[in-house]
């Protein structure tokens, strides 16, 4: 039992106010799933947060483990994290820090059997930077708004290159995870506006001050967001309630993302598959990323709502087909960075095609081609991993070529066969983590055709 929470560690019913019904079946399966219980506290000044953790982890890998690590994402992302009070099981042990801080590793008593679980309880305390520096301050508190991404210790992956710790370069994506629960209980200053991933399910106000409890899962990653700025407006899609937060002096940006990404929520459940959850928040921060996904929220840049362009609706359109590739169908964002992200620009591209017709797809097709084409060297394959990209070739060549070579996939492979490899691929790998193999191994078994020259040429580079 957890001491945060009076729920079982196996009682998953707490749960189900954030599945759309017919989704509520998930419940039942990933067995393993980690089951985070946070207790987090926003200090008045908003750049403070003081934490309690309770994980529950089990070994779902193929062979006992000595060690389990956790990121300390905040101390890459320009601010500080800091654990206290490390125990297994109840009883202390002292947590190993390595990679710039970044990773705590937390040593076993006795190894751990696949199947079997551990107990960890930590404290932490954050330190949340008030400048956008180099990580173009998607953690920070900045104009009034306090995000929080991946704010609490969180358990790496463990996959066949072992514990995935390395520091990934800040020009990408960081969060590789794994689908877990989180049960969050946030206090804060009742003027707050408080944003999570996942569902509220309890509320209280007492003496200025909020508690909020939120439940979330499955989901990679929890994030949390607050402002005594923003104004809601709201819509209804499939079931889904998608809430556009903003601060009221863009409320008709606010209104536009929003009929963007009711839109794309549209041609997404129709296209990919549906999104299982009951609540989808969209949120303006100050990001200096046009913007950027976490499992039922989106970002997008306040800077855009203030100086809406065509961009404004790509990158609104591009964040929410993330919930489908990254959020759902997992991948490792630092060493596979086109499998969410060269997917998720092609979707984007579906997005265009089916709101503004051929006209539109068109027009986002240029838009690749001319992006691409910004590369030092167009021959660079999408398949790399971030770090062995510049700055610059990171873009032009996974967001730009990315869904160039999408397209030439669907084309040698038709466009019934895609279709459905797409649909498959969402219902098989959803909750999962996805590889390259992965993927080429379906869209084969699909067209019934030798997929390996048109990859090799495209995405690994071997042609
Ligand atoms: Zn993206």
């Amino acid at each position: 039992m957890s001491t945060l929470f009076d729920v079982l560690w196996d009682d998953r019913s707490v749960f189900e106010a954030g599945l759309l019904d017919d989704q509520e079946d998930i419940l039942n399966r990933l067995d393993g799933a980690s089951v985070y219980h946070l207790e987090l506290n926003i200090d008045p000044d908003m750049t403070h947060l003081a934490g309690r953790e309770e994980v529950r982890y089990t070994n779902t890998e193929d062979a006992p483990l000595t060690e389990i690590y956790f990121h300390l994402f905040p101390n890459i992302l320009d601010g500080s994290s800091k654990v206290t009070n490390l125990r297994v099981n109840n009883r202390p042990v002292e947590g190993q820090l390595s990679n710039r801080n970044s990773a705590l590793q937390v040593p076993l008593a006795a190894p751990l059997k696949v199947g079997e679980s551990v107990v960890v309880t930590l404290d932490f305390s954050v330190k949340v930077p008030t400048e956008a520096g180099a990580t173009y301050g998607a953690f920070s508190c900045l104009d009034n708004i306090l995000a929080l991404p991946h704010a609490y210790p969180m358990i790496a992956v463990y996959d066949d290159e072992g514990w995935n710790i390395e520091v990934p370069p800040t020009y990408g994506d960081v969060v590789y995870a794994d689908t877990s629960f989180y049960l969050a209980r946030v206090i804060a200053p009742s003027d707050l506006t408080i944003i999570a991933s996942g569902v509220e399910i309890e509320t209280e106000e007492d003496a200025g001050t909020q508690t909020v409890t939120f439940a979330a899962g499955p989901m990679r990653d929890f994030y949390l967001a607050a402002s005594n700025d923003y104004v809601v407006t709201s819509q209804i899609v499939d079931g889904t309630l998608i809430n556009s937060y903003a601060p009221p002096d863009v409320s008709d940006s606010a209104e536009q993302a929003l009929e963007y990404v009711v839109d794309a929520v549209n041609t997404f459940n129709y296209r990919v598959g549906p999104y299982p959850f009951t609540e989808l928040d969209l949120l303006a921060t100050p990001t200096t990323a046009g913007g950027i996904e976490y499992p039922g929220a989106i970002v997008v840049a306040l800077s855009l709502y203030q100086n809406p362009n065509d961009f404004f609706e790509l990158a609104t359109a591009h964040e929410t087909a993330h919930q489908w590739f990254y959020s759902a169908v997992g991948s490792d964002q630092v060493d596979d960075p086109w499998l969410d992200e060269s997917l998720t620009q092609y979707a984007t591209w579906m997005y265009f095609r089916e709101v503004y017709g051929e006209q539109g797809g068109a027009q986002f097709e240029r838009q690749m081609n001319d992006f691409w084409r910004g590369a030092s060297d167009t021959n660079i394959p999408i398949g790399l991993p971030v770090a062995a990209y510049s700055d610059s070739d990171y873009g032009s060549i996974v967001y730009g070529k990315g869904p160039i070579f999408f397209n030439t996939l669907a084309e040698t492979m038709g466009e019934d066969a895609f279709d459905a490899f797409l649909r498959d691929y969402y219902q098989s790998y959803r909750w999962g983590i996805s590889t390259p193999e992965a993927l080429k191994t379906l869209a084969e078994e699909h067209c019934g055709c030798n997929l390996t020259p048109l990859f090799e040429e495209w995405v690994f580079g071997e042609g």
